[in-house]
């Protein structure tokens, strides 16, 4: 513990910059951000364009992203007093790293992870070479600000364990014990479903709600969510078990209304127009301290690059002092 009561240890964690974020980004991730930065001193949250530019065709909107990605993690709680938020770009160390941590890394092993075959799935177009070496720089990422914890979606896993991997090879290779193997904190929140209520929510499958949407948007996008598929008429009882809105009630609404949803639901003595109008309701009052502060934030967007800026230089400093070990370790002239 330190004097602020605070734990020791570097948090690391990093999303690409996909622009206005959705609820699913928030519970998913943002929310564990904001409560590891409130419980351990040292907090590092990165949004990584290297890392966009091995999907991306086009980098037109790329800087917009960036800031209205920043923008909803400063309205959501991050505090650039407390943590560094950073662009990795800003910080050209960690290619660096990337490129010492190719020569320990075997081929075979980046080419057998069941993300990357998914990858291969999905852009049969454009199999490139920062494809393959997606999870390096992930890696290289982590190591180079020697993160102890990285907190991930469980999806993640083989990730954090390939990075452990790296780690442990470099140390081996070169005899040190430079760079740490970090550990992964997994985040507790479920699957979060779209609006469609079958897949996971995102931006690309049209299914999300965005954080920043005004309350009209908002109650629009919750009217549109799909319920119990067995429950067709309004007389017919429903299965809250199997209903997305009701498990959104569970994140958003007071105990007392998941109770009474709960017990209402299966007798038919609540529509599902009405039950969605609790939950758009309770979700916009979650929501209007963020919109608030994301406000104040987009008045001035300087503010915002500057945020930016600053947390480049910050993580730039520790960067350049591991690079500078790294390269003692390497034995590098
Ligand atoms: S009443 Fe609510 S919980 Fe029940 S099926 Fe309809 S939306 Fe879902």
């Amino acid at each position: 513990m330190t004097e602020t009561g605070k734990k020791q240890g570097r948090v690391f964690s990093g999303a690409r910059p996909t622009g206005r974020q959705h609820l699913g980004n928030y519970l998913g991730a943002i929310k564990n951000y904001v409560a590891l930065q409130d419980e351990y001193k040292d907090t590092i949250y990165s949004i990584v364009d290297i890392h966009a530019l091995t999907t991306v065709e086009t980098t037109q909107n790329l800087k917009q992203n960036t800031y209205e990605m920043a923008l909803d993690w400063l309205a959501a709680g991050l505090r650039p007093d407390e943590s560094i938020i950073f662009i990795q770009s800003h910080v050209p160390e960690v290619m660096e790293l990337h490129t010492f941590f190719s020569m320990v890394t075997p081929l075979g092993k980046l080419t057998d992870l069941p993300t990357f075959k998914e990858k291969i799935r999905q852009q049969p177009h454009n199999v490139n070479y920062g494809l393959v070496g997606y999870p390096v720089l992930m890696a290289a990422d982590i190591a180079l600000y020697k993160a102890v914890l990285v907190p991930v979606g469980i999806d993640q896993a083989p990730h954090i364990e390939f990075t452990r991997e790296v780690v442990r090879s470099f140390n081996y290779r070169y005899k040190t014990d430079v760079l740490v193997e970090p550990q992964m904190k997994a985040t507790q929140v479920p699957k979060v479903l779209g609006i469609d209520g079958v897949s996971k929510m995102s931006k690309s499958l049209n299914n999300h709600i965005e954080l920043a949407a005004t309350p009209e948007e908002t109650q629009k996008r919750v009217m549109q969510m799909v319920t119990d598929p067995q429950r067709a008429r309004r007389s017919d009882p429903g299965n809250p078990d199997v209903c997305n809105v009701f498990t959104m009630h569970k994140i958003f609404s007071s105990a007392e209304e998941v109770e009474m949803i709960n017990t209402e639901c299966r007798r038919a003595g609540i529509g599902c127009v009405d039950c969605k109008k609790i939950f758009a309701r309770n979700l916009n009052d979650n929501l209007a301290p963020f919109r608030e502060r994301r406000a104040a934030w987009a008045q001035n967007p300087d503010q915002v690059w500057d945020v930016l800026n600053d947390g480049g230089k910050r993580a730039k400093v520790i960067a350049e002092q591991t690079i500078a070990e790294v390269k003692e370790a390497i034995g590098l002239p």
